[in-house]
């Protein structure tokens, strides 16, 4: 059985931008640096936050990402984003996008419009899942998922189901493709539910409690917006469902690779973060309006 090593409570929220109001729990949570959590370099969670209606859509303004992949998983309200390849698009509840930054874009991430003018529960989560050296630098692409495209696999006696973001779970292929063995998935309870699940133990495994509260290996409850961090001593752990409850699993090998993080860039040495800050102040990461 594959032991909880803690379960870490919500940190005190900040706002990103002003649209969103978020719990920093890697690299920022208790023992969870982005070490510990490779390939997981950041995890921001905007646990269930009412914006009243404005006319100008809350959010962040132009900034670059290169080095990685940003993953927004939308659990409620709707987020818009635009980039400087000339992309753009709108996810909403149960929808992902994931984006390779790779060499580098500059994006803006903003409410949706519609969901800016009536206002409502917001709730998302935003993972940064770290490139092998060998990809750093390669062209960016975005796979912009939506939730009637997300492989399901159903849970026995109407327990729910698991949404296969990225992956494997119980035979079925997850939608998103990987740069390295990535498992993400959402699992949607019922009450009384539980499931079993697995993955090698040196991939580092955790879980975020986005509705409800579980029970872990029989043992341990987590309530809604905990994460969970497992030990890589073994391969299997189980959930259970207090009530109707729903969890995002992230499970994935470890990259090793050295790690030099400045904000928006996360590369494997300081000459290429020097690099990226050179590259984006001479405007090779392109051009995009506020
Ligand atoms: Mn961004």
């Amino acid at each position: 059985m594959r032991k909880i090593e803690l379960i870490v409570p919500p940190p005190e929220p900040h706002f990103v931008g002003d649209g969103f109001r978020v719990h920093n729990f890697i690299p920022g949570g208790f023992r969870l640096d982005m070490k510990r959590m490779d390939p997981f370099i950041m995890l921001d969670y905007n646990s269930k936050f009412y914006f009243p209606p404005s006319d100008k859509p809350r959010g962040v303004s132009v900034h670059p990402h290169r080095g990685f992949e940003t993953v927004t998983v939308a659990y409620k309200g709707k987020v818009a984003h635009h980039d400087s390849s000339g992309g753009g698009g709108v996810i909403g509840e149960g929808d992902v996008q994931w984006m390779t930054a790779a060499s580098g874009v500059l994006h803006k991430e903003y409410h949706e419009e519609n969901f800016s003018k009536e206002g409502g529960d917001f709730q998302m989560v935003q993972l940064w899942v770290n490139l092998p050296a060998k990809y750093k630098m390669s062209k960016p692409k975005y796979q912009s998922i939506s939730n009637a495209d997300i492989p399901k696999v159903e849970l026995p006696n109407e327990g729910g189901f698991i949404e296969v973001i990225s992956g494997e779970h119980g035979g079925v292929k997850g939608i998103a493709d990987t740069f390295s063995p990535v498992h993400m998935m959402n699992a949607l309870l019922e009450k009384g539910s539980k499931t079993e699940f697995s993955f090698p133990a040196h991939f580092n495994t955790g879980l975020l409690v986005i509705e409800g509260a579980i029970n872990v290996n029989g043992q341990e409850m987590a309530q809604a917006d905990h994460f969970v961090l497992f030990e890589n001593n073994d391969t299997d752990f189980t959930i259970q469902a207090n009530e109707k409850s729903v969890v995002l699993v992230l499970s994935a090998e470890p990259l090793n690779e050295p790690i030099a993080a400045h904000g928006p860039f996360v590369m494997n040495t300081q000459r290429e973060i020097f690099q990226a800050i050179d590259d984006y102040q001479k405007g090779k990461f392109g051009v995009l309006e506020d």
